[in-house]
């Protein structure tokens, strides 16, 4: 599913953030990516969904070699991985049903199938009644559900979290984690990227930790491992 072969991103001013990182992550697999800040987690997730280039090696996602992606393939592996983040990124402009619709739109999906897929995935994750709300009448687990439909939406086989219950409190998060768990069952891949200590030690996954740009550890049912 996803695969990284040697890979290694030093940025325009110099700093070595990931340094020769190998990994293979099979489908339905979920994942933490722990780690101390600066560790080169965000700069790992980043590289997945191509907002970063590697400096060196390569990144495979669904079978496609990354770095060596036709243009017109581009939005097809662009689909397959769905990115949830800390602060949400809703469009504030725009209403809950539309934030929703338009990654479908994004893709030129038929007008029929958006708006029954837009309503299926708001029933997941419970939201249904607050289609007509814009972001800012929501609570912040009510505004990360959300982003999981939106990243959900298009079927992606990845789903990429980058410390996705960061903003929120314990109860939420435990919500937010039941859901990318269900999410999960139903098949996708999950990397979720967390400082959340004592959900990695109570719902169980593989974790890798990332020190120094480099991969320390990779155990199948981790534990955090940090004292944060
Ligand atoms: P983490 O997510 O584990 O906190 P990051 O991937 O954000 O780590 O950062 C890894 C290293 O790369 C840090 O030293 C950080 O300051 C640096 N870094 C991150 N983004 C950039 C950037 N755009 N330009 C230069 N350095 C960066
Ligand atoms: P609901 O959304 O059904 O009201 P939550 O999922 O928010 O409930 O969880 C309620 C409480 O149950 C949380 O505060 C948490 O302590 C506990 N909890 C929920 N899911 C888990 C889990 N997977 N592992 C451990 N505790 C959990």
């Amino acid at each position: 599913m996803i695969e990284m072969q040697d890979v290694w991103k030093t940025y325009p001013d110099g700093t070595h953030a990931i340094r020769g990182i190998n990994l293979k992550v099979n489908a339905n697999e979920f994942v933490y990516v722990v780690g101390p800040s600066g560790a080169g987690k965000s700069t790992f997730m980043k590289m997945i969904y191509r907002e970063e280039r590697p400096t060196k090696g390569q990144i495979f996602v669904n079978g496609f070699n990354l770095e060596k992606l036709k243009p017109r393939k581009i939005p097809y592996v662009r689909r397959n991985i769905g990115v949830i983040f800390q602060d949400f990124r809703l469009l504030p402009k725009l209403t809950v049903y539309e934030n929703i619709a338009f990654a479908m739109e994004a893709i030129e999906a038929p007008k029929k199938l958006i708006k029954k897929r837009t309503m299926e995935v708001l029933e997941l994750v419970k939201l249904k009644d607050k289609a007509a709300s814009f972001p800012t009448q929501l609570s912040g687990g009510e505004q990360q559900r959300i982003a999981i439909a939106r990243a959900i939406v298009n079927n992606p086989a990845v789903i990429i979290a980058d410390e996705p219950t960061g903003n929120l409190d314990p109860e939420t998060s435990w919500g937010i984690m039941n859901l990318l768990e269900e999410i999960n069952y139903r098949g996708t891949t999950i990397i979720m990227a967390t400082h959340n200590k004592e959900i990695v030690n109570t719902i169980r996954k593989r974790v890798i930790a990332i020190e120094h740009g480099q991969i320390a550890r990779d155990q199948a049912r981790g534990d955090y491992g940090y004292d944060d």
